[in-house]
Formats: C-alpha cells, sequence, structure tokens
C-alpha cells in the first residue's frame, strides 16, 4: 500500500455527486476481523482484494491518491458484493454503502473495454425484462431437451469459447412447466394480512413454482395476497452493478404499483430482491416526490421466512423426512440479517433434519451477475460451497435466492453430485400439502 502522505494538488479520483462517504471510510480502524470472511481474500491472500484493502483504495481514489484506471477497478469488479465483512465489524463500518457508491461512480467515470460494457448491456438487458426471459424459455428448453446441450458439453464445445459462455451454459435453469400466480389469492380461514407478492424477473419466469408456493403458503397461513402483474423489475441488479438511474427509476414504478395494490406488507422471496427494495429509502434519498414514501415502502418490506416466523403456524405440517442442508444466502443474512428465521420454518416440519454447512459466511459465488461476468472467482467459490455440501449427505439443498440455487446446481453437477437445491417455501408447501420430496424434484 502508498504511504499515508496526501498529495493536495491531485483532484479526487470520484465525482461530487455522493462519493463513498469520508466519515464511514474512516470508521474503518484496519482491524482485519473482516478478512476471514471475505470470499476474495480466501481465494486470493491479497490485501487489495481484502474489504480493508478495498476501502484503502476508495480512500486513496477520494483524496486523489489513486487514479480510477483498470487495475483500481478491478479490485471493485472482484467484490462479490456479499457483504459478509459488515456483520463481522466490530466497528460497525458501513460497506456496502461504500461499495455501492463506489460503483456507481465507477460506471459513470470509467469508460470499461468495448466488449465488457456490451456484456454487461445484453445481461441488463435480458435479466431484467421478464417479457424477454420469457421468450427465451422454447428455445431453452428445445436446447435442453433435444440433446443438443448435453452433446455440446460432451464435445467441449465451451471451452473452445469465452469462459463467459459457458458460465452462462452451467448456469441455465431447467425449463419446468409455469405455474401462474393469480393476480390475488383468499386468504383461507380467517385474514390476517393483506400481502402484496413481489414476483421478481428471473424468479417469475424460471421459478414460476416458487411463487406460487410462497403465494399458496402465504394464503394457508391466512394472507389475502396481492400479485400486481404490471409490476417490473424491482431494480436489484442495477443497484448491485452501480446503474444508478435505472435502479431509481424502477424503485419509483415498483413504488407506485405496490401503493396502488394498499397491502400492509410485501412480501420477497429472492433474498437480491429483498436486500434491494428494503434499501430504496436510501436509493431515494435525494427525490423530493419519492423520498419518503421509499422509507415508508422499505418499512413494509419482508422476506418470506420472516414474515411466516411471525405468525403462530396456522396450517398443518405434515411429515417430510428427508435431510436439509441449509445454505444462507448472503442477501439474506448478511444484508437483511435473516438467519434465524428460514431454519425455523424448515424445524417446524415433522422429520426434517436441518443441517449446517461449514463455513456459512462465506459466498457461493452467485452474487447478482457475478458469476457471468466473473467466471473464475465463481466457480472455485462453487466448487468450494459444493466441498462443503457433499460430506453432509444430504437429500436436499434449501436456501432463499433463486441466484444461489442456480450457482449451487451448476458447481453440484460439475462434481457429478446429484443432491437437488430447492427453495426454503417449497418445502414448506410441500409439507402443508401432503406432497414426498420428490414431487418438488
Ligand atoms: S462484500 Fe464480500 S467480497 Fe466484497 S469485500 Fe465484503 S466480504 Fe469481500
Ligand atoms: S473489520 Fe471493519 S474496521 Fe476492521 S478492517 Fe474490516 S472493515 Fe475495517
Amino acid at each position: 500500500m502508498a504511504s499515508d502522505s496526501k498529495k493536495p494538488d491531485l483532484p479526487s479520483a470520484f465525482d461530487t455527486h455522493h462519493p463513498p462517504a469520508q466519515e464511514l471510510i474512516e470508521k474503518c480502524v484496519h482491524c482485519g476481523f473482516c478478512l476471514p470472511v471475505c470470499p476474495t481474500y480466501a481465494l486470493w491472500g491479497q490485501e487489495a482484494d481484502s474489504p480493508r484493502g478495498r476501502i484503502y483504495l476508495m480512500k486513496m481514489a477520494l483524496e486523489g491518491r489513486a487514479e480510477m484506471n483498470e487495475k483500481w477497478v478491478s479490485h471493485f469488479d472482484a467484490c462479490l458484493g456479499c457483504l459478509a465483512c459488515m456483520p463481522a465489524c466490530p466497528s460497525g463500518v458501513e460497506y456496502g454503502k461504500l461499495i455501492d457508491a463506489t460503483r456507481v461512480q465507477i460506471e459513470r467515470n470509467y469508460p470499461r473495454p468495448g466488449a465488457d460494457k456490451l456484456h454487461r448491456r445484453f445481461l441488463f438487458e435480458t435479466f431484467t425484462k421478464p417479457e424477454r426471459l420469457k421468450l427465451l424459455r422454447w428455445p431453452l428448453l428445445a436446447y435442453q431437451k433435444t440433446g443438443i446441450q448435453a452433446a455440446l458439453r460432451a464435445i467441449g464445445w465451451f471451452k473452445l469459447l469465452p469462459k463467459s459462455v459457458g458460465a452462462m451454459d452451467d448456469l441455465l435453469p431447467n425449463v419446468t412447466p409455469t405455474e401462474a400466480v393469480a393476480a390475488r389469492t383468499p386468504a383461507q380461514g380467517g385474514k390476517r394480512k393483506r400481502v402484496g407478492l413481489l414476483l421478481g424477473c428471473v424468479q417469475r419466469t424460471f421459478f414460476s413454482h416458487v411463487n406460487a408456493a410462497t403465494a399458496r403458503v402465504l394464503a394457508a397461513e391466512g394472507c389475502e395476497v396481492v400479485a400486481p402483474l404490471e409490476q417490473v423489475c424491482c431494480g436489484a441488479l442495477f443497484v448491485h452493478a452501480g446503474e444508478e438511474a435505472r435502479a431509481k427509476e424502477l424503485a419509483r414504478k415498483t413504488i407506485d404499483v405496490f401503493d396502488r395494490a394498499n397491502v400492509e406488507t410485501i412480501v420477497i422471496n429472492a433474498a437480491g430482491c429483498g436486500s434491494n427494495v428494503k434499501e430504496y429509502g436510501h436509493l431515494l434519498r435525494d427525490d423530493s416526490v419519492y423520498g419518503e414514501r421509499a422509507k415508508r415502502f422499505a418499512a413494509k418490506c419482508r422476506d418470506i421466512s420472516e414474515i411466516l416466523s411471525e405468525f403462530s403456524p396456522r396450517a398443518e405440517r405434515k411429515p417430510l423426512r428427508a435431510r436439509v442442508a441449509f445454505h444462507d444466502s448472503c442477501h439474506l443474512q448478511h444484508a437483511q440479517g435473516v438467519r434465524a428465521q428460514p431454519r425455523l420454518l424448515l424445524r417446524q416440519i415433522p422429520g426434517m433434519q436441518v443441517m449446517e454447512i461449514p463455513e456459512s459466511p462465506i459466498c457461493c459465488g452467485s452474487a447478482g451477475i457475478y458469476n457471468l461476468v466473473q467466471p473464475d472467482a465463481a466457480k472455485e467459490l462453487g466448487d468450494r460451497k459444493a466441498r462443503l455440501i457433499v460430506p453432509l449427505q444430504a437429500d436436499v439443498v434449501a436456501t432463499g435466492n433463486p441466484g444461489c440455487i442456480l450457482q449451487l446446481q451448476a458447481a453440484l453437477s460439475r462434481g457429478h453430485h446429484g443432491i437437488p437445491v430447492v427453495h426454503t417455501i417449497q418445502l414448506l408447501d410441500a409439507s402443508i400439502r401432503g406432497l414426498p420430496l420428490g414431487a418438488l424434484l
């Protein structure tokens, strides 16, 4: 690291619109308690790829002692934004705000190489638009079911192409029949609450069965469920990649849609979306029209495991004999502080044995579009997680985020371990409906 002597003649590498805040940076006392939980530090052991190192790089850029060049940017591109460093920090450094502000600055001020820019644009224009994702369902189904995918993999075709293409093939979801969620699902028994369901983009297209299970369980627990069909992407991928303007636009639309739906609580079953909508107040803090509404909206948002664990169970849980390895999604455990609730729900199911996966604070490598833009690091982290899961001899892995489901499925199938990965709510739904585990797989 460079010396601390400031060169006041050099301008900051950041522009003046919300650079990473000096007072947040100064809270870091360089103790290093965050290092053991940081996945990129665990992989490479480099200070510049640790939370402490990245905060120091921000400080240098803020003070004009580092340029926003390729090398400097690479350390922030390599950060998963998993936020494992936050609960590990005894000084309360808000790394999430720092990395978000840094990423916005990078996207505004750093000219990315053309290919990188195009790749990112493609990902955003596809994964944040459910109507475009929907168009991919039939071609994907043909690709998977006619044996083309298996044949291309067998001849090693993807080794000849850029790694990001191979990563995309690895992570393709299995196309299953669509299960629609009604615009309104009535509560069973006396109504406890009227809730809105955020459908997600990838979730509603490729994990519609997870949304359907969520609506069924909520209804069985006495919630009237409203799923506004006009809802758009919540903007999570844009926020996590520093694309602030698009993220704000989508946040305003999401607030409008759910305000019109007149619901008491907004329920989210994708951890990446949940952590995003809970931060709308911060995202829209400068907005004179939406700022206060964004805070009120964020206060109403709950992960599905949070809201269900607030109720005493009403629907009977029927036995489901299975060994379940529970995987904590980073955006649930670190960003939202939700760890106990999904375990509590699983333990309510008679016959279910819940097992802990070692190194639970460490990310599986999914992290939004991370596994598509940083395929090598993501693959290493996925394989590391798979090596920890396999010895548990679980029948199934449960988690609360579609990105983690795809990442873990890819890692487990690379190692030829046929352990299925499902959303936590699917297990609860199966138990309430009296279905065997095999019905989910
Ligand atoms: S967000 Fe995750 S990858 Fe980034 S510095 Fe923190 S622990 Fe490391
Ligand atoms: S634990 Fe907190 S204070 Fe210590 S080095 Fe990491 S970010 Fe800085």
